[in-house]
């Protein structure tokens, strides 16, 4: 399908809807500079095993493995900005069109941009917590202080190794978030998938889910996923650019 009629499409789909979700990955936050996970040119995980450096058990046995592996994350998070595909779905939902946005990105910038609603699959930096006592602490401040002396954070209370508040493999999802997701999906008249594989089980359960319950889907990422043929509208292009169009054909239709 030609790409202006795709996103003309994708418009009136979100005009129409009663309860538009937004899914998101980490290709809505690429044009923000932080790279995908599966990018062959960002090198994530190219030199490393992610079951030693990014799994609960590799932070458990060697929780330097895993700081060291996320310490350019961190600094490009700590530093991006939302961009236009960001600041696209804040719109929708202070228009009434968007209900709410669940995403797999531990970024943050999707509440920068000014979304209110957004469950964080796969959690966040905002808090961290002692691998010991469990003691929650506030995670930006430990972040930057890691990124300023690059040593590991300890709990002031007990000495216990901190991790930040960020799912890693063989950890379970957030149990109230994700019950939560998956509510907003079984709402869903459309789901509009922004810059994910949908490679990513449990979390790739959701857009499923949408679908089951009767949400038209709608996919906008570079590449093509395994669930292309099952959406309604595939647009193979950068969100940061697609998006705003959609927008424009929305405000035009209103
Ligand atoms: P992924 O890396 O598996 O896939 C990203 C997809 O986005 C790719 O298919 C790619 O083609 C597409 N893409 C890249 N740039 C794009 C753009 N500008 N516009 C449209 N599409 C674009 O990402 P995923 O599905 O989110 O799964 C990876 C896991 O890694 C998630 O669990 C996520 O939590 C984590 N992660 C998060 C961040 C972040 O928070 N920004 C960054 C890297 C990885």
């Amino acid at each position: 399908m030609n790409t202006e009629i795709a996103i003309a499409q994708v418009a009136s789909l979100i005009r129409d809807s009663r309860a538009t979700v937004a899914f998101t990955g980490a290709g809505i936050s690429t044009p923000s500079g932080i790279p995908d996970f599966r990018s062959r040119t960002c090198g994530m995980w190219e030199k490393v095993n992610p079951m030693e450096v990014a799994s609960l058990f590799g932070f458990r046995q060697n929780p330097r493995a895993f700081y060291d592996w996320v310490h350019p994350l961190a600094r490009l998070t700590l530093d991006a900005q939302p961009n236009a595909a960001h600041n696209v779905l804040a719109r929708l939902e202070k228009m009434g069109h968007l209900i709410a946005i669940i995403t797999q990105n531990i970024d943050m910038l999707h509440q920068r941009a000014g979304s209110s609603l957004v469950y964080e699959l796969h959690g966040h930096f905002r808090e961290a917590t002692c691998t010991h006592c469990f003691t929650t602490y506030p995670g930006l401040p430990l972040l930057e202080q890691f990124l300023a002396d690059s040593q590991i954070p300890r709990c002031p209370r007990c000495g216990g190794v901190i991790k930040p508040n960020v799912i890693l493999f063989g950890e379970q999802l957030p149990l109230q978030v994700l019950r939560a997701a998956q509510d907003a999906a079984r709402r869903a008249d459309v789901m509009l998938i922004v810059g994910s594989s949908l490679e990513v089980a449990p979390a790739s359960d959701i857009p499923i889910i949408a679908t089951r319950c009767g949400a038209k889907l709608v996919i906008i990422n570079l590449e093509p996923t395994d669930f292309d043929q099952r959406a309604d509208v595939v647009i193979h292009e950068d969100a940061a650019v697609v998006l705003p169009k959609i927008m424009r054909y929305v405000e035009e239709q209103l």
